[in-house]
């Protein structure tokens, strides 16, 4: 039996349910929260301010839609999601001018909101100072409250062991949707405390959201690069309340993920791009495994949205409780090395068991990098090296794409905000 460091205590699954008492063995003790340079993340959002992906990438996204429309099923799929989707996303920037519906009785509603965010589903809440470092720079100003109410909902266990799938697939967008609309409910419930509630949709995140979940304890950041949250892992999506409410800030908290995830590894083992990162790096003044992209996105492209990473976690699988209870009694990893937890299946590519990993050709990892002007002109500087010259149509081929980025205007850039998910969970 490992020496317990510490126990970090954490409300029951649903609401009403016992507390879970979660033990860290001294060995994984680190520090609550993720380690992290103040001076560093400061300095990085001033000269080097973030932007979404779905804009400094816009070449390869477009692509991979493209790629992911081939498939007739998901396809309809995705369709039916945005037509279902764009609602929630718009009802949810109407909040922002909305005016609160009662007067403030001026007490503090930290518990009242946490315990309605609970009654409405969510698995976590916690509040943290809404944190302007982690803005994209296309969003500043699109937020203008001081509190983030921090939201985790669960998304369901038996589809998301099919990963990747597509089950998984209707199961990811439906948990966005559904999580919207208790979002939605919540924005409500905080106007009749008496303060204002912007209510932001996870498809129309102003920044990647887990440092600010962390900074309100809600987990901590995976190897995977996801948030591991007490009850499901990273089996979970993310959203944000932002208010002018009488609150109190909840603390980071060790749970001996930092550390935990360096002894796991299982997803850096079977991730098929082989693009997480074994060791941890300093990125941006926070110290994390980082996700190389452009690993990733290809296999997402192909593979239904991949999240074999989600799949695989044992934390995601069993429980932080139970995983950390048996490494503190074995000092092994649960499920590691199993079929049931490390087992996945391509789709026309077969299945792959606990040290067996797909083989991809190199030109599998190619796809068009870049914003659509840096991609266009850089093809066309191929294409002129590669035949000698310059001709009409590879001018017209370049004029329609430096017409199309044209027309991704700041609105069109919030639009593009709706479908991918990968901005608003990762660092
Ligand atoms: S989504 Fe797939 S390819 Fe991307 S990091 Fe996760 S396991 Fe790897
Ligand atoms: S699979 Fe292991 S290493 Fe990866 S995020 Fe989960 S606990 Fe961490």
């Amino acid at each position: 039996m490992l020496k317990i460091g510490h126990e970090v205590v954490r409300p029951g699954k649903h609401l009403g349910d016992q507390p879970v008492t979660i033990p860290v063995p001294e060995e994984l003790e680190t520090v609550p929260g993720i380690p992290l340079n103040d001076r560093e993340v400061d300095w990085y959002a001033r000269e080097y301010p973030l932007e979404s992906i779905n804009f400094t990438e816009r070449a390869s996204r477009d692509w991979a839609n493209e790629l992911r429309d081939t498939h007739a099923e998901m396809r309809e799929i995705r369709k039916e999601h945005e037509k279902l989707n764009r609602g929630l996303v718009l009802a949810g920037r109407a909040t922002k001018r909305m005016e609160p519906t009662a007067e403030p009785t001026g007490e503090d509603v930290s518990r009242q909101i946490k315990d309605k965010a609970r009654e409405l589903g969510f698995l976590e809440v916690g509040i943290t100072a809404y944190d302007l470092r982690y803005e994209f720079q296309s969003r500043k100003g699109f937020n203008e409250l001081p509190h983030a109410i921090c939201l985790a909902f669960e998304q369901d266990f038996e589809p998301t062991q099919t990963i990747p799938s597509v089950d998984a697939e209707i199961v990811h967008s439906s948990t966005y949707r559904t999580q919207a609309a208790a979002g939605l409910e919540l924005g409500n419930y905080i106007r009749s405390l008496g303060y204002m509630a912007h209510v932001i949709h996870s498809g129309d995140a102003t920044g990647p959201m887990i440092p600010m979940h962390v900074q309100a304890g809600l987990g901590q950041l995976g190897a995977c690069g996801y948030l591991l949250t007490p009850h499901e892992g990273n089996r979970c999506r993310l959203m944000m309340v932002t208010t002018d409410a009488n609150v109190t800030y909840d603390e980071p908290v060790d749970y001996g993920i930092h550390a935990f995830c360096q002894v796991c590894q299982v997803c850096v083992n079977r991730c098929p791009g082989r693009a997480l990162m074994r060791d941890k790096i300093w990125w941006r003044g926070l110290e994390k495994n980082k996700l190389y992209f452009k690993r990733c996105r290809p296999v997402m492209a192909r593979y239904l949205g991949c999240g074999v990473c989600m799949k695989v976690c044992p934390v995601q699988k069993y429980g932080m409780q139970t995983v950390m209870d048996h490494y503190a009694k074995t000092g092994q990893v649960l499920g590691k090395g199993t079929h049931d937890l490390e087992g996945y299946t391509l789709e026309g590519k077969g299945y792959f068991g606990p040290g067996e990993m797909p083989v991809f050709d190199r030109d599998f990892f190619d796809m068009p990098t870049g914003t659509i002007e840096e991609y266009a002109i850089a093809r066309l500087k191929s294409q002129a090296q590669a035949s000698g010259h310059i001709t009409q149509e590879m001018l017209e081929e370049l004029k329609a794409d430096l017409e199309r980025s044209q027309d991704i205007d700041v609105e069109t850039r919030n639009r593009m905000m709706e479908n991918l998910d990968i901005d608003a969970d990762y660092i």
